[in-house]
């Protein structure tokens, strides 16, 4: 079987890629296709945007995809950014900026008020329009500073309180254990393995 999970961001990817290991299923990403459809990702919810992905990228290549949409949602900025995580700072903004503004907002808000949890939505859509999704979330605390070198977007600020340290200190393995995108990958491969 081979899946195309509906992503170019090198760090899904990567993650993606341990995730499946040792499944037997073949996953490619959309680095491999020249020709793709455009996909707004104008969704109120990871769920809907997610879906949307799935099914564009689906329905123009007539492959099973697997689409991914996720955020950070802090609680102090009532839930920001959300959805809009990726462009938080701007439409082409880099990882850096977007944490530059994040941690900017956040300036006045004291340590115990920066609860945040990572989401993320999951779905598998067939050609044909059956469909499956898949969901679940990260709690943690966003810090003062960036501290680690592993992961992508809000890893170095987004501290896991239970492992006392940031995403981006977590080595892959272990970050894929625990977050958000791992947690609902764990719920896709269950169903996979029992749908045999
Ligand atoms: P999208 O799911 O590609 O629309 O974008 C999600 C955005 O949320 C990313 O560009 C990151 O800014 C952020 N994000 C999602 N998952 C993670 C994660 O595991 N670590 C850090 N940032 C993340």
């Amino acid at each position: 079987m081979r899946i195309v999970f509906a992503t170019k961001n090198d760090g899904k990817v990567r993650e993606i890629a341990q995730m499946m290991e040792g499944t037997g299923i073949e996953m490619l990403s959309l680095n491999h296709f020249e020709v793709l459809p455009e996909v707004v990702e104008d969704g109120a919810t990871y769920l809907e945007n997610a879906l949307k992905k799935a099914k564009t990228v689906s329905e123009f290549l007539g492959e099973t995809v697997l689409a991914d949409d996720s955020g950070l949602e802090v609680d102090a900025l009532g839930g920001e950014p959300g959805v809009c995580s990726a462009r938080y700072a701007g439409e082409d903004a880099t990882d850096e900026e977007n944490n530059a503004r994040l941690l900017a907002k956040l300036k006045e808000v004291p340590g115990e008020k920066r609860t945040a949890s990572f989401f993320c939505a999951l779905v598998l859509y067939q050609p044909g329009g059956l469909c499956h999704s898949f969901e679940a979330s990260w709690p943690g605390r966003i810090i003062d500073e960036g501290r680690g070198a592993n992961g992508f977007g809000y890893d170095p600020i987004f501290l896991d309180p239970n492992l006392n340290r940031t995403a981006a200190e977590l080595p892959p393995e272990v970050k894929n254990k625990v977050s958000h995108r791992g947690q609902a990958f764990a719920k896709f491969k269950e169903w996979l393995l029992a749908a045999g």
